[in-house]
């Protein structure tokens, strides 16, 4: 006898810092949260070598939940060079590793000179194509530079600008670079008003939602410690912004997480 039993929605997390200093004492109750609230896949990002080793071994504790990323985030280019490289190249070699990120430039908080910043995001860039990974990208404050490098070097493989922050002309731009947008809690703000009016302009199989945990959570969570879990919410809003059922920005979204990443 076939029982009425509507399981969750199902969402991936396509960006997260699992590794973070906020996540250390309780990364295993925030895990089993994101999987209660029907979060059963989460990309983890790793921010420079050291972030990235963290982030690798998280996700070897809970495989098919959790996916590691690999790369310099542009606020640690002072960090680029042969040695990093080599660091990180010895994760980007492992079929477990999905993605090179996160990666790109932040001229907002402009923590290392634009040169290094181009030249890190370059060079990994060049790597993700050689390697034939997809990219998680960070554009911030770059946009005109970050679009320069992308039409230069390319991503073959695709990838996702995360925390997507433009309006409809940066989403153009973006999708027409072969790239996804992934929307973060930042959608759910107030005075994102162009960020808004760009959402439903999306394809439906060109967009992702993430958390960036522990940063930007969405409302009603605004200012607290974000984590996966709250994915959920993001999600929610993004599907009401689409005119579409939560339960479909679930399905599409996990769905486009899982053929862009490879998440078996
Ligand atoms: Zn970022
Ligand atoms: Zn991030």
């Amino acid at each position: 006898m076939a029982e009425s039993i509507i399981a969750p929605a199902l969402w991936c997390d396509s960006h997260a810092h699992l590794d973070s200093a906020e996540f250390q004492a309780n990364a295993s109750e925030v895990i089993a949260r994101a999987a209660a609230a029907g979060v059963d896949k989460i990309l983890c990002m790793g921010n420079d070598p050291e972030s990235s080793r963290k982030a690798f071994a998280l996700a070897q504790s809970a495989p098919h939940h959790l996916y590691p990323a690999a790369g310099l985030h542009p606020h640690e280019a002072l960090k680029w060079g042969r040695d990093a490289e080599s660091e990180l190249r010895e994760l980007w070699e492992s079929d477990a590793v999905r993605c090179v990120g996160e990666i790109g430039l932040d001229y907002y908080y402009d923590f290392a000179p634009k040169k290094q910043q181009q030249e890190a995001f370059a060079a990994q860039l060049d790597t993700a194509r050689n390697l034939k990974k997809p990219v998680s990208i960070h554009l911030r404050e770059a946009f005109d530079d970050g679009f320069a490098i992308l039409r230069e070097v390319g991503v073959p493989q695709g990838g996702v600008l995360h925390c997507f922050q433009g309006g409809p002309d940066e989403a153009q731009i973006a999708l027409a670079l072969n790239l996804h947008l992934s929307f973060s809690g930042m959608v759910t703000f107030k005075n994102a008003v162009a960020l808004k009016t760009a959402v439903p302009l999306v394809p439906a199989d060109r967009y992702l939602v993430e958390t960036d945990s522990p940063y930007l959570a969405p409302v009603p969570y605004r200012g607290k410690t974000n984590e996966p879990a709250y994915v959920v919410q993001t999600g929610a809003y993004v599907a009401m912004l689409r005119g579409i059922p939560t339960e479909q920005a679930a399905r599409e979204t996990r769905q486009n997480a899982i053929d862009l990443f490879k998440m078996d």
